[in-house]
């Protein structure tokens, strides 16, 4: 490209430019909402490969294709019936405002799925719109009692999230509300820092004993999971399943956040993508495949994402930013209070300021009116509904009377770079390109 004295330089590029400037304006990092912005690979780089004479499709109006998925059987008594592999990932009440908790756990109870608290502790309308609740056990502690972990269906012990591995949640000031800093045992109005490591542990053995008390506590009943962060999955999916996890949530790096320094966002973890591979690829080696259920989240859009999860050997998968985009996060509404904060539908990541012009993403009471509790959960309800068929349709296109009995062998990959993450045969081959990335074993 021939180059003139406008052309902007490729190394001092306009982004590098601000960044620079804003960091020497603030005196510290930046902070921002939403998920990395890195172009990275995904399952959109897989694709199916449906029946043709080698297998019979399933005739969509006549013929049955089941979605539910029990989650928890390794050990709990009561574990978790839901109609659709597709739940609703952890996200506080502080960093969504109560009227968005409401409308995803009503909207996740009419398709039959669960939701998750998030940090910060079990509202008491999260229980009434919950049908099925898993109650998150975080290094904060905040709100965190033992009445809830009673009164929840499962608990989900949270080691890390795929959007910032390796640090604490951030809830800046301007959304600490005082029903929020009363729940969480805090100031009103000051910026909440969680800590990034369980108070009462080191190490792997200490998650153990902690499993086994959450299950002493709650005489074995609830299925017990354990969150990571997608960074060392496959070493971290063995550790969890060791210390007696029943499912283990792996978050890839394109997981959603409402506030963070930009740089966890963009420089941490690895994608869902090989977050799968390699934690599939570790219950495998335990033989426990199956047996520790895998929970998938980061960057889920579709029930075709969803599908190609399960395929490659998910149980379930969680979402988070689909599920507040199905609310109406960055939809055009009120476009003069995204301008106010510096933003625009559709390219919004402003959920940090408090500020939020939908409702959902703020603790301002008239933000708050902008969302309907039966409106909203509707909207949920028809996304994983929608989400639900397309898993349904990818299923009998393959021949599969249940979405999870997709595997790999229902998969091809698109690019050389997917084609080698997932060990898949590049399409238009019948092989996997043999290389031994694995060491021993693998390739
Ligand atoms: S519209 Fe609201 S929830 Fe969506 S990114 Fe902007 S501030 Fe966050």
């Amino acid at each position: 490209m021939p180059i003139d004295e406008t052309t902007p330089s490729r190394i001092w590029d306009r982004a590098s430019i601000h960044d620079i400037q804003e960091k020497a304006r603030l005196g510290r990092y930046r902070i921002r909402a939403f998920s990395t912005a890195r172009q990275l690979p995904t399952l959109e780089d897989l694709t199916f490969l449906p029946s043709g004479l080698t297998r019979v499709p399933l005739e969509g109006y006549r013929e049955t294709c089941d979605t539910s998925v029990t989650l928890g059987t390794r050990f709990a008594k009561k574990p978790l019936q839901l109609k659709t592999p597709i739940t609703i990932a952890g996200m506080s009440y502080g960093a969504l405002s109560r009227n968005a908790k409401e409308a995803l756990g009503l909207g996740a109870t009419r398709v039959g799925t669960s939701t998750c608290t998030g940090d910060g502790g079990m509202h008491p309308s999260d229980r009434e719109y919950s049908k099925m609740l898993v109650y998150q056990c975080l290094p904060s502690r905040y709100g965190f009692n033992p009445k809830d972990v009673q009164r929840a269906d499962a608990i989900e012990i949270v080691v890390g999230q795929g959007a910032k591995p390796g640090t604490g949640g951030l809830l800046l000031g301007q959304k600490v509300s005082p029903e929020i800093a009363r729940m969480r045992d805090l100031p009103d109005g000051v910026d909440q820092r969680s800590p990034c490591r369980h108070p009462d542990w080191m190490g792997p053995e200490d998650l153990a004993i902690k499993i086994e008390e959450l299950r002493e506590a709650t005489n074995w009943e609830k299925p017990i999971y354990v969150k990571l962060g997608a960074a060392r999955v496959y070493e971290d999916v063995k550790l969890a399943a060791k210390a007696g996890a029943d499912c283990v949530v792996v978050d890839g790096m394109e997981g959603g956040t409402a506030a963070s320094p930009d740089v966890l966002l963009d420089h941490t973890g690895i994608p869902t993508l090989g977050a799968i591979c390699e934690a599939v690829r570790a219950l495998e080696d335990l033989k426990l495949l199956g047996v520790v259920q895998l929970i998938v989240c980061g960057g889920i859009k579709t029930g075709v994402d969803a599908a190609k999860a399960i395929a490659l050997g998910a149980d379930a998968v969680a979402i988070g930013t689909a599920a507040i985009i199905a609310l109406n996060c960055n939809a055009p509404l009120w476009i003069e209070d995204y301008h106010a904060m510096g933003a625009e539908p559709g390219a919004c990541h402003h959920c940090h300021t408090g500020r939020c012009p939908v409702g959902i993403a703020t603790q301002d009471p008239e933000l708050m009116s902008r969302l309907p509790v039966e409106e909203a959960a509707e909207r949920v309800e028809n996304f994983l509904h929608a989400m639900t068929l397309e898993m349904q349709i990818m299923a009998r296109a393959c021949g599969k009377s249940q979405v999870g009995n997709l595997d790999r062998d229902d998969l091809r990959a698109l690019t050389l770079e997917s084609a080698l993450i997932t060990g898949l045969p590049l399409a238009g081959t019948r092989r996997p390109i043999p290389l031994n990335l694995w060491g021993e074993g693998g390739g």
